[in-house]
């Protein structure tokens, strides 16, 4: 466990330590975002927490962000290797967030009597990491879910997977693949990690307090939600909630409250804004993520079904990538037209200045009044805003270049 008295911002979260240590709970503070509680009383302070803890460097410091450079690792490594594809199976490719990549390398495991560890609803629209070992519940894990899953309970599993000699995919942000491979010891050979870009992680009480006003708002309980759905396309995608009175909530992503909250990095985790996993080296022998940009990297290629763009970062990853070479549509790409179209590769969101406010009156406003207090109209704020956030990064990436 990460020193928590300084800042928050040095703990993303992971759950290594509570995962090792009966002492440590994972506890969720007023902002909505868990963090480890010692139980001093059956503390005895022998600092495998901080050793688990992959925030935590072999010097005791906390690990900082460190800017990648483009070209830095030319020379020294053929790492990552990057690529556009998407799935031929066009309905996965449907139901998964970009280009339904992350089925393919899951199937493959399974394939071969593996296990795959992902994150998936429970009961209440708890978001959770869990295993599964069926093709058909391969649908449980598919699509991003914008929250921050728990993953404290599954570490053990996997440790014990792994023992007992079960291939394991894993897949989860860069700091969840960062925690995982701490408690394992590092890079196992039946281990296969996959990291997603990562914007970062809203809160919890956002998304709690959201969920309750639909639910009151549609007379029932919420039984599920999608984040990305694609009936509008990939990139006009819309959140779509089902609920347990037959009714359908529907609103484009520029248009739902949640998303506009989350998007405009107002709602992140602290440790979102300095995460030192937003860089290259990736954590993952795998990183997936959106390929937006795709149109200006890759003239012609783009249908808007969803592209994943994929990094390759270890021969492990190289492996898995090339055995699906039949069931996916693949064009090799480059690291930088990657991160031009996808800054959050190589570097964490900014804060939005408004946060600290918003976080105050995350429990007093409505979800209407937080966007009416903090966010532009969407008819022409989001466009403007968008507009000046694409200026932005093509500069930056100018800069870097
Ligand atoms: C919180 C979050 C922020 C993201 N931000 C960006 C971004 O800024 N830019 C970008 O290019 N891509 C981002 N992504 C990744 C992107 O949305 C897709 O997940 C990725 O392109 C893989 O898509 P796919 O079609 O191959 O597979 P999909 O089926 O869409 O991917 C599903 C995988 O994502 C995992 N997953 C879903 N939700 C979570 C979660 N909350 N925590 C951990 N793992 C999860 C599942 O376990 C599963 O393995 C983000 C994903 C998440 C979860």
């Amino acid at each position: 466990m990460v020193p928590l008295d300084d800042s928050k911002e040095n703990c993303t979260g992971c759950g290594a330590c509570a995962a090792y240590c009966p002492h440590l709970t994972m506890c969720m503070d007023e902002e909505g975002f868990r963090y480890p509680r010692v139980d001093m009383a059956g503390c005895s302070e022998c600092g495998r927490c901080q050793h688990l803890c992959p925030m935590v460097t072999g010097d005791g410091t906390v690990l900082k962000h460190h800017a990648w450079v483009a070209g830095e690792i030319s020379g020294q490594s053929s790492y990552p290797q990057v690529y556009a594809a998407w799935n031929k199976n066009e309905l996965i490719r449907g139901e998964s967030s970009s280009g339904g990549v992350f089925t393919l390398l899951a199937q493959g495991i399974l394939q071969r009597g593996g296990v795959v560890v992902g994150a998936g609803f429970g009961p209440r629209l708890q978001l959770c990491h869990m295993a599964v070992d069926t093709a058909d519940d391969l649908k449980l894990l598919r699509g991003s879910k914008y929250l921050q899953s728990d993953m404290v309970d599954i570490i053990g599993g996997i440790k014990s997977f792994l023992d007992r000699g079960r291939e394991v995919l894993f897949s989860g942000t860069p700091c969840q693949v960062a925690g995982l491979n701490s408690s394992v010891g590092g890079a196992h050979e039946l281990l296969l990690t996959c990291d997603l870009v990562c914007h970062g992680v809203p809160s919890d009480r956002l998304f709690r307090n959201y969920i309750q006003e639909q639910e009151a708002a549609h007379g029932a309980a919420a039984l599920g939600i999608s984040f990305r759905d694609k009936k509008s396309g990939w990139k006009r995608y819309s959140v779509t909630i089902k609920f347990a009175n037959g009714a359908v909530y529907e609103k484009s992503s520029d248009e739902d409250g949640f998303m506009r909250l989350f998007l405009s990095d107002l709602s992140l985790r602290p440790s979102c804004y300095v995460c030192p996993f937003s860089t290259i080296p990736r954590q993952g022998d795998i990183t997936l993520g959106d390929y937006w940009g795709v149109a200006a990297a890759h003239p012609g290629i783009d249908d808007d079904g969803g592209v994943t763009l994929v990094l390759l970062n270890s021969v492990q990853g190289l492996e898995a990538f090339e055995t699906l070479a039949d069931l996916m549509t693949v064009y090799p790409s480059d690291i930088r037209k990657g991160v031009a179209g996808n800054p959050c590769i190589i570097r964490p969101v900014s804060m939005s200045p408004g946060r600290r406010r918003f976080m105050q009156d995350l429990g007093d406003l409505s979800m209407a009044e937080l966007c009416a207090q903090y966010l532009l109209p969407p008819s022409w704020g989001e466009r403007g805003t968008a507009r000046m956030k694409r200026f932005l990064s093509r500069a930056r990436n100018l800069l870097y270049s």
